[in-house]
């Protein structure tokens, strides 16, 4: 068993063994960044002995190969690392950090390897995890941990979810009624949607603008790039809480603790709407200075209110649209393009916001069990793709309705899509809604081993997909997860058959009876056996 996560796409195993207890790094300056961790972990794990030869580390410039890939030659005098940029210098570092069990904790006198011949490069250039802190806030410290478990494991992007109806969770100095009221809900619906229990605790939570500047550093500095989303004009019941005027009909309501999808959100037809979803993504831009993509959302609109409002059929009437999704098209198109033109940021919107009249250069953002073939038919017509299904990504559902086989072993599904559209898919994302996951413990239970393997579908050529296999070297990953201390979901659980336990409708949330066991242990932060 070679234990890598992900897989690397070539590896051939070579005669002979490495072992050394003084090392050196050959690299250009310019390309340090990318062997700092390994630097670190080398010099955490090795007990240097100043006397023995030094193994050496070259990292070497080759215009050849592509972004983000990497060919490693090992032998018994040193290790020499091809990749055209820091990129492909660092995921190499990620596979020799796993080769070399660099992230056991104690140190040692000598590292020892087998030696390998390794070639390896991304099956998709966008390889991303969503984590939702609108529903529930998980704090700097733990998204941190996150995108260090994320870099290991070549994803990288993090999708940042941080508004909805339940709080929005950026203090903008020039909104400040976001953290005042926005960020604030005075209860939480638990254990299920279904039945009426609630936690009345009120729950505030939102980042300051430095915190968030210090997780974008340490992000970048990790190679994870961030893609921060505003969803509007949808989910917006926390923003319209604190400022009704955005309301269709003024009006003044809570930030809601359940969820679902509301009526009371964000008002298309008000031109003040437009000026403020604008201002916003202002704020957004500017602090999200560096993110290459803005999401801003578009799902689940309810145009019950766009209907009977006077605001929205005027402008509907102004416009020459004849029916609200129109509308609701022309309020995305004037907020993307105000962000595409001012900012040169690229805008990714869930697929069911994104229509005929949609701009063109928006990306779509794939989520449902089934794609609806005129979604299709604009994959097929060109336009750019994230798939990110929940029948296979949605992690926050329950190992036991998705075993993580399914995240592993399915590829891209989606009938009729001409072969020539496949590269319009840019890669793949995996999600974690928060509605039911309540605190960091849970989190991680639900992602880990989860991330392993979207790590291994969105990296490795899926020729190279061994789910036998794979598990065998999630079940050796100790060290990883002691490394990070993190929860994970035992294998009796993440290989639970799906749809046993479909019909219980109260525990839909939960899972399996086991699951129910663990969750409410982790409630209590006890970690109990494996
Ligand atoms: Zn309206």
């Amino acid at each position: 068993m070679i234990k890598l996560i992900p897989f690397p796409n070539i590896i051939k195993e070579e005669k002979g063994t490495i072992n050394f207890s003084n090392y050196k790094i050959l690299i250009e300056k310019k390309y340090q960044n990318a062997v700092k961790n390994l630097n670190n972990e080398l010099s955490n794990r090795l007990k240097i002995d100043d006397n023995a030869n030094e193994y050496e580390f070259s990292f070497v410039f080759s215009k050849e190969i592509k972004e983000e890939a990497y060919i490693i030659y090992m032998d018994k005098e040193a290790t020499s690392v091809l990749a055209s940029g820091e990129k492909g210098f660092y995921y190499a570092t990620r596979t020799l950090s796993q080769l070399f069990n660099l992230k056991k904790k104690g140190q040692i006198n000598k590292i020892t390897s087998k030696i390998y011949y390794i070639e390896d490069k991304p099956r998709f250039a966008f390889r991303s995890f969503m984590l939702d802190e609108s529903r529930h806030f998980f704090g700097c410290e733990e998204v941190k941990k996150i995108i260090s478990v994320l870099s290991d494991l070549k994803i990288n992007t993090l999708h940042w979810h941080l508004s909805d109806d339940q709080g929005f969770r950026i203090d903008f100095p020039n909104f400040p009624k976001l953290k005042e009221i926005a960020s604030k809900r005075l209860k939480t619906k638990i254990n299920s949607q279904e039945n009426d229990d609630w936690d009345n605790n009120e729950y505030q939570r939102c980042y300051s603008c430095d915190q968030i500047l210090d997780i974008v550093k340490y992000a970048k500095e990790k190679y994870v790039e961030i893609i921060p989303e505003i969803d509007m004009p949808g989910h917006t019941s926390a923003i319209v809480s604190a400022y009704p005027i955005l309301h269709c009909f003024d009006k003044q309501y809570e930030v809601r603790g359940d969820f679902g999808v509301f009526k009371e959100i964000m008002c298309p037809g008000k031109d003040t709407t437009y000026d403020f979803a604008k201002k916003l993504v202002d704020e957004l831009c500017k602090l999200f200075s560096n993110s290459k993509y803005i999401h801003i959302g578009g799902d689940e609109v309810n145009h019950e209110n766009y209907e009977k409002c006077p605001n929205c059929q005027k402008k509907m009437k102004e416009l020459n649209l004849d029916n609200t999704i129109k509308l609701q098209a022309h309020f995305s198109n004037e907020i993307a393009k105000h962000i595409m033109d001012n900012y040169n940021k690229k805008v990714i919107m869930w697929h069911d916001g994104v229509f005929d009249d949609t701009d063109n250069r928006v990306i779509m953002q794939y989520w449902n069990y089934k794609m609806e073939l005129d979604k299709i038919d604009y994959i097929n017509q060109g336009r750019k793709t994230i798939y990110s299904p929940c029948s296979q990504f949605y992690f926050n559902d329950p190992y036991g309705e998705l075993p993580i086989v399914r995240t592993y072993n399915r590829g891209i599904h989606l009938t009729s899509l001409k072969r020539n559209a496949y590269k319009n898919i840019l890669g793949m994302e995996c999600c974690l809604w928060s509605e039911w996951v309540e605190n960091n413990n849970i989190l991680e239970f639900q992602i880990m081993p989860r991330l392993m393997a979207f790590s291994e579908a969105s990296w490795t050529n899926t020729i190279n997909h061994d789910f036998t296999n794979f598990v065998e070297i999630v079940e050796n990953m100790e060290e990883f997860y002691n490394y990070y201390n993190l929860v994970r979901a035992p294998k009796k659980i993440y290989l639970a058959k799906g749809n046993e336990y479909r019909n219980k409708i109260s525990k839909l949330y939960r899972g399996t009876e086991k699951e129910i066991e663990y969750n409410l242990a982790y409630k209590k932060k006890v970690i109990i056996d494996k």
